[in-house]
């Protein structure tokens, strides 16, 4: 068995930011629609998806935090009191779709349905922490998939591999004291949220499976694949993960409005397949979920080029990045 799982749900497009809001619903649908002018997403096994309950979402998140969301939603407030993040009506629900294509995607990938997933979603997560939305992000789906992996399919050992060029702040945070999840980042440094120093490395029984590197604006394929093969290779070997999630952002690629990483569709591919050789222990059970990613073009192009990889194939000759419809 070789396929790879696209979890999506048109809901998450409802999650409504205004004009001029970089995170915006025409994300998705660029990359759902250039995945299917390419053809690739006929390759892919379309999931079913499910919407996130509060069960779920308190895998993660406080329960006075998951009411505060509803609560703002339903009174129609324009942002979350707690961060930066523009909330509209169908917010809720959408957020609730994002994480709930995490879990799907995580079912199917540990029930042996698919061998990995990609999770095309919005809002992003990696920002939100237990009791405090920020930066875009409403709830963390990263996180949450990692602990609904653990809880539900028994599985000790996850690791977190976030190549957004924001730090995740939030998925830091809700793991820095668990011994039974390791996070690794790549970000930019100084930029936001200003976390994700390299002395930030884990606390108690989690000391050192924090890995935090920063580097400064213009950084790009020499640094990232460096901090993947030094630091992020030894590290995995020896903690031996049994599932690998990828906080997926696509901002990290060169010419996007909110970053100045030098990434390309081709460096998304080959961190792609480094990290589905790199831990014999997780025998290539990836689940990736979109974090950032702002040049439409840009974004759909570097999915297409990273879930080509998830398939286990070579990226191909680089197609024109707009459909021609
Ligand atoms: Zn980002």
């Amino acid at each position: 068995m070789h396929t790879t799982g696209i979890a999506f749900d048109p809901i998450v497009r409802r999650h409504d930011t205004g004009p001029g809001h970089p995170e915006r619903p025409a994300r998705v649908s660029a990359v759902f629609d250039y995945l299917r002018y390419t053809g690739l997403l006929d390759s892919l096994d379309q999931l079913d998806v499910r919407q996130a309950s509060d069960d779920d979402l308190a895998l993660v998140h406080t329960r006075p935090y998951i009411e505060l969301v509803k609560r703002e939603v339903e009174q129609r407030r324009e942002q979350l009191s707690t961060g930066d993040t523009v909330i509209s009506e169908a917010s809720l629900e959408s957020a609730r779709a994002a994480a709930g294509c995490a879990l799907s995607a995580t079912d199917a990938v540990l029930s042996r349905r698919v061998q990995n997933a990609f999770c095309l979603v919005r809002p992003p997560g990696h920002h939100a922490e237990s009791r405090r939305g920020m930066g875009f992000c409403l709830f963390n789906n990263v996180a949450i998939a990692a602990r609904h992996a653990q809880r539900r399919h028994r599985v000790e050992r996850v690791l977190i591999v976030d190549w957004d060029v924001h730090h995740g702040n939030g998925t830091q945070a809700i793991f820095y004291r668990d011994p039974s999840v390791l996070f690794f980042s790549t970000h930019q440094s100084p930029w936001y949220p200003g976390t994700g120093a390299a002395e930030e490395t884990g606390a108690g029984d989690a000391q050192g499976l924090t890995i935090n590197c920063p580097f400064p604006a213009g950084s790009g394929r020499a640094e990232i694949m460096t901090a993947f093969r030094d630091r992020l290779f030894p590290a995995a070997v020896k903690f031996a993960p049994e599932l690998v999630l990828i906080s997926a952002g696509f901002d990290s690629r060169i010419d996007d409005p909110l970053g100045q990483f030098t990434l390309e569709d081709r460096d998304f591919a080959e961190l792609t397949t480094m990290l589905l050789e790199l831990a014999p222990t997780a025998q290539g059970r990836i689940v990736s979920v979109l974090e950032g990613g702002y040049n439409l073009q840009g974004l759909a192009s570097a999915c297409h080029a990273h879930v080509t990889s998830l398939l286990g194939e070579m990226p191909n000759t680089p197609k024109p990045a707009t459909p021609a419809n």
